[in-house]
């Protein structure tokens, strides 16, 4: 189900903007949508619309429901959901009232450290779906950000992705900077994000300044040289107001290197943007491995004294089957359920 359809099944049951308005935000909070929750007299529903909600009410419940629940020592829970067809993605509850959402079952891009890459793209997650993921999460704790970094490129389900983004950012009442958009990198989304209502913020995984590594790393990732990729970043942290996040998942022997480092800082100094270094979580079925914990500390040192704003960060649950795709990977060999 997409967004569009839900808000026109609504309308042809006689569903005026602000019954529509109100039972979306019903929904992306997680609130039930019977009737009891409507007090003001302009939200009383027509007939139609209230003899649906039961039905409405189970197949939005349907979209997205759990499977299991891991919770890491960090305070993350890493979520597998089901999705109505039998598909599987996974969602994360971060510390701090975020929540990271899937928005493709699998993914083209391919990235070589990635299990999510591994299985290639097998299928679009419905904007329906992506909010449901939120409202899935909502209905355990508290939400006030949504991260685009689950599995898939949002960039490649684009359409789902903004509709979704435009929801919560309005009837979902997330701060537009809370909504992140996390990409490798493509034209199309450095086109759309400038031109919308709600505009989230940016995250962009660069994860070497050099191009023949990067297109080794991410090899279906669209061939735009890292310092045009800053640039188009630039441009829509200037327009955004919010600074980038630049994200970069640090491979032992293959970007912890110090010619790297004098990279980013050619890249990144002067630019309105944040780096995020965060160590690789090893991953038995694939040759990557993590780097030493000081080597990572003093990157990070080295970039913050040259004024790059830096960050080291863990992925979340990395206790749990941390690395993205790895929770669903268990779960197709019947270990995680
Ligand atoms: Fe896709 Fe992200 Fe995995 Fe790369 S890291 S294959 S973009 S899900």
């Amino acid at each position: 189900m997409q967004i569009e359809s839900l808000r026109q099944r609504l309308r042809d049951l006689g569903a005026r903007p602000v019954h529509e308005q109100h039972l979306l935000r019903l929904w992306t909070r997680a609130l039930p949508l019977d009737t009891t929750t409507v007090r003001r007299p302009e939200h009383w529903l027509p007939a139609e619309v209230r003899a649906a909600l039961p039905g409405l009410q189970a197949e939005l419940n349907g979209l997205a429901t759990l499977r299991s629940a891991h919770p890491g020592a960090d305070g993350s829970v890493r979520l597998l959901v089901d999705l109505h067809d039998g598909q599987a993605v996974e969602s994360v509850l971060l510390p701090r009232g975020g929540v990271c959402v899937s928005s493709q079952v699998g993914c083209a891009v391919g990235c070589v450290f990635c299990m999510t890459g591994k299985s290639g793209l097998l299928r679009q997650v419905g904007s329906a779906e992506i909010v449901a993921q939120v409202a899935l999460a909502r209905a355990q704790r508290e939400v006030k950000r949504v991260v685009f970094m689950g599995m898939g490129e949002p960039s490649h389900n684009l359409d789902n992705v903004l509709e979704a983004i435009q929801l919560l950012g309005t009837a979902g009442g997330i701060g537009h900077k809370e909504l992140v958009f996390s990409t490798v990198g493509d034209e199309r989304a450095f086109e759309r994000l400038p031109t919308l209502a709600v505009k989230p913020a940016l995250a962009l995984s660069l994860h070497t300044t050099d191009a023949a590594l990067r297109a080794q790393l991410l090899p279906r990732a669209p061939r735009i040289a890292p310092e045009d990729l800053v640039e188009a970043a630039e441009r829509y942290a200037r327009l955004s107001g919010y600074p980038i996040q630049f994200q970069w998942t640090l491979i032992e022997g293959v970007n912890d290197t110090d010619a790297e480092l004098e990279g980013i800082a050619r890249l990144l100094q002067g630019k309105y943007a944040m780096m995020n270094l965060i160590p690789y979580n090893t991953v038995p079925a694939l040759p990557y491995r993590r780097p030493d914990g000081e080597r990572a500390a003093e990157m990070a040192r080295w970039l913050n004294r040259r004024g790059i704003l830096t960050r080291l960060r863990n992925s979340a649950g990395q206790d749990v089957d941390g690395g993205c795709g790895q929770l669903r990977a268990r779960a197709l060999d019947g270990q995680a359920t």
